[in-house]
């Protein structure tokens, strides 16, 4: 069945797009939002790459398809979200793809385009997928945005226990912190509308992302993110977990 095929359709199933989610924590999203019922778009720009993702998530039964999607592209993004339209709407966006841009990443030696390019991916990306579906979003019941950020970002975690959150990172830890900044924004333009904005951290996982020297499998990183995705309609709008419950900005 191609990739992209409607064959499945089930009108009743709600639907999911996740972003980066050809492999590490994105594809365990995309897997467990369809063990949870969802139908789910499989975003990713690499056509190989997306192919083999959705081919291994039908094999184990999965309801999936695939989404040709540069979050760095508008033209791309565009396309992505008329695919979705055609197929019915959007209920659940889950903002994963990211990039860490190379380490070593000290304030004093980052280049500028470096900074831009990894701003454009995590942060821009995110902004151009959201703002590409919100209409969608806008006539869905129960619809959410998930943000996967990272503790890294929190400015806080990061000047009250500077040896728990990572390295000197001057390009992909502000990163976090801008996506989480933009969180609380659209949670505030969003509010009442029925339309939940949450962010998330997976923990240290291990992922191309950081070597595979995370500590954690992408299946446990998934879970906070399922959470987020399926919250109740009473739930929160504007915060920021991990495992262990709520985190600071
Ligand atoms: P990963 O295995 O490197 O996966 C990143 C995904 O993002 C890949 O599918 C990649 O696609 C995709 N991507 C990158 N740029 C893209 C673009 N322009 N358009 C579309 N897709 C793009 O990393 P991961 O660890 O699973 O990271 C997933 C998320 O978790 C990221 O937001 C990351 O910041 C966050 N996170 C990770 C950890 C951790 O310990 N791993 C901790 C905190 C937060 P390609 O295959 O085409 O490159």
């Amino acid at each position: 069945m191609p990739e992209n095929s409607n064959e499945n359709s089930n009108e009743n199933k709600r639907t999911a797009l996740v972003t980066g989610a050809n492999k590490g924590i994105g594809y365990e999203i995309a897997a467990g939002l369809a063990r949870l019922g969802f139908r789910v778009g499989v975003g990713a720009r690499d056509a190989v790459r997306r192919a083999d993702a959705v081919d291994k998530l039908r094999a184990d039964g999965l309801d999936v398809f695939g989404v040709p999607l540069d979050v760095t592209d508008d033209v791309s993004v565009a396309a992505a979200a008329a695919q979705l339209q055609a197929r019915g709407g959007l209920d659940v966006l889950v903002n994963n793809a990211a990039i860490t841009g190379g380490m070593p990443q000290d304030p004093s030696k980052v280049s500028a385009e470096q900074v831009l390019s990894v701003v454009d991916t995590n942060v821009v990306g995110v902004i151009r997928v959201t703002n590409a579906v919100l209409p969608m979003l806008r006539r869905a019941t129960s619809p959410r945005i998930v943000n996967v950020s990272s503790t890294v970002g929190s400015l806080t975690l990061q000047t009250a226990q500077a040896a728990a959150v990572g390295p000197v990172s001057a390009v992909y830890s502000p990163t976090k912190s801008y996506l989480n900044a933009v969180t609380v924004q659209y949670a505030k333009e969003l509010a009442g509308t029925g339309i939940l904005v949450n962010a998330g951290c997976p923990g240290f996982v291990a992922t191309d992302l950081n070597g595979h020297q995370g500590t954690r499998t992408p299946e446990q990183g998934a879970a906070v993110f399922l959470a987020l995705a399926t919250l109740p309609d009473s739930g929160p709008t504007g915060t920021f977990r991990d495992e262990d419950g709520i985190q600071p900005w």
